[in-house]
């Protein structure tokens, strides 16, 4: 059916509407370069708060492609999450409180900080699992947030060895934070340098031997070699941004990670003298084009920063009025002739460099640093990773199910009911040797989602699409098997253009197509093997003792990942 000739066909360009595209490239490129500049020092890739909020497990995959040796994050349940994700650099771990899950650091063989406090609780954990622990203490060379004091470092450091003599811990490190290493020119870096100098000499004089002394952030990993002893710790640089106040990120050669981007959600002509906003703050002062762009407050889009940069038809141009929960608004500075064709651009809020705004003019127009505009985007913003050097390797599954068939008709009616669960840019890749029924359980997917049938194996076709009869989203069903000899055939198949818009089903998928999203469910499909010979090709006579219902009888294991799939699996009934 064709629409009629004088209304225009609509259709989605497939932008995300709000994203945090990340390039694990550049951060891979920042460590190298850093690692460089410290050489020999190693670094400690600190990837707490969810990466700066680029996203935890990719940024630390990326680091320590990067030549990241360690990992650092403020609370246990982060470095949990990294070790679930198959991370196995050491990571430490810096603030605690009395119901931090010291069991889980234990088991987990992540290092943990101590003040003092902390060592009690440590102790007692490490008794219970009759394992050592592993600890750094910090001393507060200034500060004043966590650190013993001078005053009782020397006990700090009696009862540590105490507790190590014990077999209880092993202390791995000493180390401190300084205060204000973004400002080179203050005297006070020097002070906390003494200090930290002064508590080393303490511990190796009562008898102690660590792994690493760390003091240095990344403005001292960038401006103090005389700070950077056995590691730094970089958190802001390895995502491309600047410390200091007068150097950009080029400046320091890096190149900023995150760029956040969304779609014009309206466009329209006022006169001079339209208000705009809550409170009335801004009016026109002439007649204008504003544009409304649909990220706020909710989104991390600090509420005071008005006056912030947005790109939009390759113009910088500035947040005008309060900016709410949701959205906020821009003058573009002059009333363009057909506003409506700014409806669906994409417009940039920061991003890398050049033409894009940097993080730091959000920063600026709110009155705070470049750290807490990146770190707060928030959950409503997508991530997106590109760049990534190598095929990512999914995290943990968000769920596992696994359904057993006893017919054909049983494997199609599974993947109907699992259909009912599938929305627009879901991927799902099928694994399973020849013949355990990756086109059957594609075939029931179709009737599911209610598309044009036909669905044949796409051996040689590669790709087919089949409509939705329904208007829900179409499937589009891939071969990837011939596909692994051919990487450039995969991108010519550019399943990237239709994810969002569609189903997506990848037979031989497996460790080919992860890299499209990080949202998919993996579907296993096993033949119940009844006896040893029968998946033997030199055993194919005895299979004629078997009847064709065992022929047909399957396991099928739904491993589903990302945030999409978080929460509860969907109801499959299979074979009793
Ligand atoms: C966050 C943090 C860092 C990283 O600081 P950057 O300025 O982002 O490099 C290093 N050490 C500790 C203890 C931190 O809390």
């Amino acid at each position: 059916m064709c629409a009629p000739l004088d209304e225009p066909v609509l259709s989605r360009a497939g932008l995300p509407e709000r994203v945090a595209r990340i390039d694990l490239g550049a951060i891979q490129a920042n460590v190298e370069r850093i690692r460089s500049m410290v050489s020999p020092s190693r670094v400690m890739a600190v990837v707490k708060a969810n990466g700066y909020g680029h996203g935890m497990v990719p940024v630390a995959q990326a680091a320590i492609r990067g030549g990241a040796a360690w990992l650092g994050t403020a609370h246990v349940s982060e470095a949990v999450e990294l070790r679930g994700a198959g991370v196995s650099v050491p990571i430490l771990t810096w603030l605690h409180t009395s119901e931090t899950d010291f069991d889980a650091a234990i088991r987990s063989g992540i290092d943990v900080a101590t003040s003092g406090w902390e060592l009690a609780h440590i102790a007692q954990a490490a008794r219970r699992l009759e394992q050592p622990a592993r600890v750094q203490l910090k001393i507060d060379t200034g500060l004043g947030r966590n650190g013993a004091t001078a005053e009782n470092w020397d006990a700090l450091l009696g009862q540590a060895l105490e507790l190590q003599e014990s077999g209880l811990i092993r202390v791995t490190g000493i180390f401190s934070h300084l205060a204000v290493a973004d400002e080179p020119h203050r005297t006070e870096t020097d002070e906390q340098l003494a200090k930290f100098h002064e508590a080393i000499a303490m511990a190796e004089d009562a008898g102690l031997d660590v792994e690493v002394r760390h003091l240095a952030n990344t403005p001292a990993a960038l401006s103090r070699p005389d700070t950077h002893f056995d590691l730094v710790r970089v958190g802001i640089g390895m995502y491309g941004l600047s410390p200091f106040e007068h150097l950009s990120p080029a400046d320091l050669g890096l190149v900023p990670a995150m760029t956040l981007a969304t779609v014009v959600a309206n466009a329209k002509n006022v006169p001079a003298g339209h208000g705009v906003s809550y409170g009335l703050r801004y009016t026109t002062p002439e007649a204008t084009t504003l544009v409304l762009i649909p990220l706020g407050y909710a989104d991390g889009i600090p509420r005071s920063a008005s006056g912030g940069p947005v790109l939009v038809d390759g113009h910088k141009r500035a947040v005008v009025g309060t900016i709410a929960m949701d959205q906020l608004v821009v003058d573009m500075g002059r009333a363009y002739e057909n506003p409506g064709d700014l409806v669906g651009s994409e417009a940039i809020l920061f991003g890398a460099d050049g033409e894009q705004p940097l993080a730091d003019e959000w920063a600026r127009a709110a009155g705070t640093i470049n750290y807490e505009i990146v770190t707060r985007i928030g959950p409503r913003v997508t991530r997106e990773f590109v760049n990534s050097a190598e095929p990512q390797t999914p995290g943990e599954a968000q769920w596992q199910i696994t359904v057993s068939t006893d017919s054909l008709e049983q494997t199609q009616s599974v993947a109907a009911q699992f259909a009912q669960a599938l929305r627009p840019g879901d991927l799902i890749i099928l694994d399973g040797e020849l013949g355990a029924g990756k086109t059957t359980f594609t075939q029931g997917l179709g009737a599911g989602l209610g598309v044009e049938d036909g669905i044949i194996s796409p051996t040689f076709v590669l790709q087919r699409v089949h409509r939705s009869l329904r208007g829900g989203p179409d499937l589009i069903h891939v071969d990837a098997y011939r596909l692994g000899e051919d990487p450039d055939a995969l991108d010519s198949l550019d399943l990237e253009s239709t994810l969002d818009t569609s189903v997506t089903v990848v037979e031989w998928g497996k460790e080919r197509v992860e890299y499209l999203t990080p949202n998919f469910v993996q579907v296993s499909l096993r033949r119940e093997t009844a006896s040893p010979g029968h998946t033997h090709p030199a055993d194919a006579e005895v299979q004629t003792d078997f009847s064709a219902e065992d022929e047909d009888q399957r396991t099928i294991t739904f491993r589903a990942f990302g945030e999409r799939w978080r929460g509860k699996p969907p109801q499959l009934t299979g074979a009793e």
